[in-house]
């Protein structure tokens, strides 16, 4: 087991594999899966499952399968499976063998359909989806038998078939698990195993017209996968009688077993893939890998890295209890890791002129800045300096308040790494719009304090000739509210945070920036961390702001 793994506190599920190992269960063997329905973009929440289904198989030198769900396949698609592929193999989980899909086993579970049915425990049943309902009862009411419950294995067996064979229109008529309709546990009330959908399957093409329903291919998956360990979300906790009928009622090779945990909710955004999905398609962002989504495809995107996110899910933890995490949390993990990684630049975001009148206008010198204020190893960078430079709008103010930090008429700041200036004149134009600055620079401050006066502090800065034109994407959380699913009266759509994207336009960096890889990840100093989004060109660089330095969100 990787040292990293092996370190982790040990959570209930790791509790439960370790007991399951003392105790030769399973013969020994660890084995989970990472089951995605392919029909949307994985999302932070994902991300916790993989995280914990990976990192315990990894942990208990283990195999962990990515198995895509795909029994609807109505929903689902090519794209979203290539994308759920990368996104896990992005976050550095490596899966079992080849990646597997339900549909593989459709033979199998279609046979031991079959076998049910010889069994006398299914039947076809020809209640409409109506009739169906109202025969299932409620939570205060028992169920009612079907009128078709008791018909003969022979029937039953040449309906299927006929079903099968493409003879009955969808929603005609289904297979059902013969259990108990006064199970107070709705879930065990006849459940339909397999339904007909007369729909192309991406992965079977036209080949089958029926398809099993969830629960009943999901055990039966597991089990000849050989799973030991199926980890699920808690809402899947009434089903588990189910799973464990199947598992008990067919010739399956094995008998995985099925734990819950807790669903990850953070807040100011939404982790339901139909909402997600709605983001999209109606355009409120611009596809599932906008920055501002917390899709695993967004947040990679917006510049987090797989170690950040799979530190937050560590720091989340693994319970039973259903809780909702602060969005801070997220932000303070992708903070502390770019704080050690990122190399440091600086990047005028807001420009305003400034033009020091004593420095020889044809001169240009060079500076030597750390890549990192701590890490040595990262080395160092050449900065240019001339007397045409650019500081940030936010830096200067024409009255400032007190305790001012930074440049105002009349007053010294530091450019960081490089001199000592003062202001001497503010020009503005026609609206009375500041537009430049006039200052000196006083020549003996390189590396040294000024004589005789104090800087207010120190301030960033690039030179406006050598320099890189860029667009910055200032992002902000998607919604305004801490639970936009969660107002009846409100729909979620009208907690947007109409600020959530900012662009900026006129922005410069650093001319070491240039050619910057995409993806790449900088802290821009006093500003914040950012990533070189894709949309970058030759002409102009565009960084996604992925975290402000501190928590400043109110
Ligand atoms: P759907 O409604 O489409 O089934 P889903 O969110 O359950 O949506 P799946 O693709 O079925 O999506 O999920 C794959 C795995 O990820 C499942 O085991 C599921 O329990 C887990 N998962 C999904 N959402 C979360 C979440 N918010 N927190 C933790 N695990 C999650
Ligand atoms: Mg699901």
């Amino acid at each position: 087991m990787s040292t990293a793994e092996s370190s982790k506190p040990v959570n209930f599920i790791h509790q439960i594999v370790e007991k399951d190992l003392q105790q030769g269960t399973h013969d020994g063997r660890v084995v989970t899966r990472f089951p995605p329905e392919p029909n949307g973009y994985l999302h932070i929440g994902h991300a916790k499952s993989i995280c914990l289904n990976f990192g315990t198989a990894e942990k208990y030198q283990g195999a962990c399968n990515l198995r895509f769900d795909d029994t609807n396949p109505e929903k689902e698609s090519q794209e979203y499976i290539d994308s759920i592929i990368r996104d896990v193999n992005w976050l550095g989980y490596q899966w079992q063998g080849e990646v597997r899909y339900t549909s593989d086993y459709f033979q199998q579970l279609h046979d031991w359909a079959v076998y049910l049915i010889e069994q006398g425990k299914a039947y076809v049943c020809d209640l409409s989806p109506e009739q169906a309902k109202e025969y299932r009862g409620n939570f205060t009411t028992p169920g009612r038998n079907s009128p078709f419950r008791d018909r003969s294995v022979e029937e039953n067996l040449a309906l299927f078939a006929r079903m099968k064979n493409g003879e009955f229109a969808e929603g005609s008529c289904s297979l059902r698990a013969k259990i108990d309709m006064q199970s107070p546990n709705m879930n065990l009330r006849d459940p339909m195993i397999y339904r007909i959908m007369h729909t192309r399957h991406h992965q079977t093409g036209d080949q089958w017209c029926i398809y099993p329903m969830y629960d009943f291919a999901h055990g039966q998956s597991d089990a000849i996968e050989g799973v030991t360990h199926s980890i699920c979300t808690l809402e899947f906790e009434d089903h588990r009688p189910l799973y464990e009928w199947f598992i008990e009622n067919l010739p399956v090779p094995c008998a995985p077993k099925q734990y819950e945990f807790s669903r990850l909710e953070l807040n100011y955004t939404i982790t339901s893939k139909r909402r997600l999905k709605q983001l999209v398609d109606e355009a409120h962002v611009a596809g599932w890998d906008d920055p501002r989504m917390p899709t695993i495809s967004g947040l990679r995107r917006r510049g987090y890295t797989p170690a950040a996110l799979r530190e937050f899910c560590d720091r989340v933890g693994v319970t039973r209890s259903n809780g909702v995490v602060d969005m801070g949390m997220l932000e303070a993990a992708i903070r502390d890791d770019l704080d050690k990684t990122a190399p440091r630049a600086m990047c005028v975001v807001r420009p305003i002129k400034v033009t020091l009148t004593n420095y020889p206008a044809d001169q240009q010198e060079w500076f030597e800045l750390p890549n990192h204020p701590k890490d040595e190893t990262m080395g160092q960078r050449q900065v240019p300096f001339s007397a045409n430079l650019l500081i940030e709008e936010e830096d200067f103010a024409e009255e400032p308040p007190r305790k001012w930090k930074r440049l105002a008429p009349g007053e010294a700041v530091r450019l960081r790494g490089a001199y000592v200036i003062t202001c001497n004149e503010v020009i503005k134009d026609a609206e009375g719009n500041v537009v430049e600055l006039k200052c000196s620079y006083d020549p003996d401050t390189k590396g040294s304090n000024p004589e005789g006066y104090k800087p207010n502090g120190v301030i960033h800065w690039v030179c406006a000739q050598h320099s890189v034109p860029c667009e910055v994407r200032e992002y902000d959380r998607l919604f305004t509210v801490e639970n936009p699913a969660g107002d009846k009266e409100r729909d979620f759509l009208e907690c947007i945070n109409p600020d959530s994207l900012v662009v900026l336009n006129n922005s410069r960096c650093e001319i070491g920036l240039q050619g910057a890889a995409v993806e790449s990840r900088f802290q821009f100093e006093r500003t914040g961390y950012f990533a070189v989004d894709a949309d970058s060109t030759a002409e102009k660089l565009v960084f996604n702001r992925t975290v402000t330095l501190r928590d400043s969100w109110k």
